[in-house]
C-alpha cells in the first residue's frame, strides 16, 4: 500500500484534518502537536476525537504522524529552555495515547548552540530517558537535520548516537527528510542506493519509520533547509519518484512538507506521486 499524505492544520480539528486527507487523495497526515513556536496545547475534544474514528475508518487513514514544535531543544544551554522540551515533550506523548495510540512522534533532535555536537546528542539522550515510558505506545521518531546553525542530527552518525544513548531504544525510530539530508551532503539524486546502505549501516533501516518528501531550494551540501514544491528544486521529481518506489522506502509512510498557499497545491503532488508509483 501507497501511504501519503502532508502536513495539514488541526486549527478545526482532528475530525477535520482527516477530512481534509481524504479531500486531497491522501491516507496519512502530519500535524503540530501545538504551536510551532510553543507553547501550550489545545484541550482535547472527546466528540472531536470521536469523530477523528469514524472519519479515519471511512478514509482509510491508519496511520498519523505528529510533529514536535520546533522550539523545542532539549539540547539548550539553558535549564528553562530544557526544562520547557521536558513538559513539551512528556504532555505530547501522553496526548497521543488519547489522540490515536501506536502512532508516530516525530521531533527535530535540537541543537547544541555552541556547547559542541556530543553535549548535544548526550542532553537529548538525557531528555529521551526522561519522557520515555516502557507502557507508551507512541514511536518517537528524530528527524534527520539539514545541519543549519548548530543543528543536532546533520549526520547519520549523530542520529545513531542519540539512539545509542536511550535506554528504550525499542520506542525510538527515525524520519528521514529528503530536503535535509540532501541539504546535509547525502546526494539522494546520484546515488539514493549508497545512501540508504550507509543510513543501514550506521543507524539501521529497522529505525526508518517515514519519510519527509520534500524537494530542496538549495544544492546538496548546502546545509540550509529551504524545502521546495516537487520538482521545482535541485531533487527533482525524478528522484523523489525513485525514493517513493525503493524497496527500502516503499512501505513507509510519506509527507509532504512542501510550501503551498493551499491544499490543491498537496494534491496535485500526491497525483503525480501515485501516478508514479510502480
Ligand atoms: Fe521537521
Ligand atoms: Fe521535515
Ligand atoms: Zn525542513
Amino acid at each position: 500500500m501507497f501511504t501519503i499524505g502532508c502536513h495539514l492544520s488541526i486549527a478545526k480539528g482532528f475530525a477535520a484534518a482527516a477530512r481534509d486527507a481524504a479531500s486531497i487523495g491522501a491516507n496519512t497526515f502530519q500535524f503540530f502537536t501545538r504551536n510551532p513556536r510553543g507553547g501550550k496545547a489545545k484541550e482535547l475534544s472527546a466528540k472531536d476525537l470521536a469523530d477523528f474514528a469514524v472519519v479515519r475508518a471511512e478514509a482509510g487513514i491508519e496511520r498519523i504522524l505528529a510533529h514536535a514544535p520546533y522550539t523545542l531543544n532539549p539540547s539548550s544551554s539553558k535549564p528553562d529552555t530544557r526544562e520547557f522540551a521536558l513538559q513539551a515533550l512528556a504532555d505530547d506523548l501522553a496526548r497521543m495515547e488519547q489522540i490515536m495510540p501506536a502512532q508516530l512522534y516525530n521531533m527535530h533532535p535540537g541543537a547544541h548552540v555552541g556547547q559542541g555536537p556530543d553535549a548535544g546528542i548526550g542532553l537529548i539522550a538525557d531528555a529521551l530517558n526522561e519522557v520515555l515510558e516502557p507502557s507508551q505506545t507512541t514511536t518517537l521518531l528524530l528527524e534527520t537535520m539539514a545541519g543549519k546553525g548548530s543543528e543536532v542530527g546533520r549526520t547519520f552518525q549523530e542520529i545513531a548516537a542519540i539512539i545509542e544513548r536511550v535506554n528504550l531504544d525499542d520506542h525510538v525510530g527515525v524520519c528521514l527528510d529528503t530536503c535535509h539530508i540532501w541539504d546535509g551532503g547525502y546526494d539522494i539524486v546520484g546515488n539514493l542506493e549508497d545512501v540508504l546502505e550507509e543510513f543501514d549501516r550506521v543507524v539501521g533501516l529497522e529505525r526508518l519509520r517515514a519519510v519527509h518528501l520534500n524537494d530542496s531550494k538549495n544544492p546538496c551540501g548546502a546545509h540550509k533547509d529551504r524545502h521546495e514544491k516537487l520538482g521545482l528544486g535541485h531533487i527533482g521529481f525524478e528522484a523523489l519518484a525513485a525514493a517513493i518506489n525503493h524497496p527500502a522506502l516503499r512501505d513507509l509512510p510519506f509527507y509532504l512538507e512542501t510550501p503551498h498557499e493551499d491544499l490543491s497545491g498537496y494534491a496535485d503532488e500526491i497525483a503525480r506521486l501515485k501516478a508514479s508509483r510502480n
